[in-house]
């Protein structure tokens, strides 16, 4: 690992263009990104700003066009063969023919080493599905099939964590609960996390770092420190010091213009 090489996520001037049929879209534009080991990095910026690309490519998913990503001084594709890698995206993708269970476990048999059934109930039990084990996708709610695909990212017990909206199809309520449980698991085992969000609040809540980015094609646009002492109770998203994180990123998402006018 060179010197100047970040312990943690590393990307640096990473472009990524996306050719068509009819036309060329050029998704990322120079991204520099870079992390401690263990950190928990947010990505805020508008729709189409290249946010799942980032993932995607540091997934092993997406070729990038030009630039350096490297995890822990690995390449994507290195990473991926060490079977420590949790992914959680969007669109949860289980298995429908599977079990709340087996799905759960899969990536456990997909790597190597034995099924840890212990850890594959405490992972549902934690993301709220005690009961449902035996249930399959299509019985549940789209909500419900979230956490599976959360308890499925984290049965490997992984060193490195990708998360694209992994709450963003649930309610508030099982939001902030289940915000309040992934920082928790994410204390205990803590893992080099990226996750993209629509969720100021939640970003604030989760973070050390918080990214944001530009509309296309995507640059950053600024990197906010979240001073906040940890361990972070809820409590804690009721302080002024947790308002004045929102407003700033408020400020730099929505622009300025719309909070320096005050309402009228
Ligand atoms: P975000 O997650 O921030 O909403 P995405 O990373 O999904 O944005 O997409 C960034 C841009 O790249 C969008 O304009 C999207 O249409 C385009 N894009 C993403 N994937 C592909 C693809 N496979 N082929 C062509 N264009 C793509
Ligand atoms: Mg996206």
């Amino acid at each position: 690992m060179d010197a100047s090489t970040a312990p943690g996520i590393h990307i640096e001037r990473l472009t990524k263009t996306f050719t068509t049929r009819r036309r060329e879209v050029v998704a990322l534009d120079g991204v520099g990104i870079s992390s401690g080991e263990g950190e928990f990095v947010s990505l805020l910026g508008p729709s189409g700003c290249g946010k799942s690309t980032i993932l995607r490519i540091l997934a092993g998913l997406e070729e990038p066009t030009s630039g350096v990503v490297l995890v822990h001084g690995e390449t994507p594709a290195e990473m991926r063969g060490r079977h420590h890698l949790g992914i959680a995206f969007q669109d949860s993708a289980l298995l429908p023919w599977r079990s709340v269970r087996t799905n759960v476990r899969l990536p456990l048999e997909i790597g190597k080493g034995a099924a840890d059934e212990d850890l594959v109930q405490e992972l549902i039990d934690l993301v709220g599905l005690s009961g449902f084990e035996n249930a399959r996708p299509d019985q549940l709610s789209g909500g419900m099939r979230q956490r599976v695909a959360i308890a499925r990212a984290l049965v490997v017990r992984p060193r490195v964590l990708l998360l694209d909206e992994p709450f963003g199809a649930l309610d508030d309520m099982t939001r902030q609960n289940l915000n309040g449980e992934l920082l928790r698991i994410w204390t205990e085992r803590p893992a080099t996390t990226l996750m993209v969000t629509h969720s100021i609040a939640e970003a604030v809540f989760l973070s050390d770092t918080v990214v944001v980015m530009s509309a296309r094609p995507g640059r950053v646009r600024e990197v906010v420190t979240i001073d906040l002492p940890r361990p972070r109770p809820p409590e804690l998203a009721r302080t002024p010091e947790f308002h004045a994180y929102v407003d700033r990123l408020s400020a730099i998402l929505f622009g300025e213009a719309v909070y320096a006018g005050g309402p009228g």
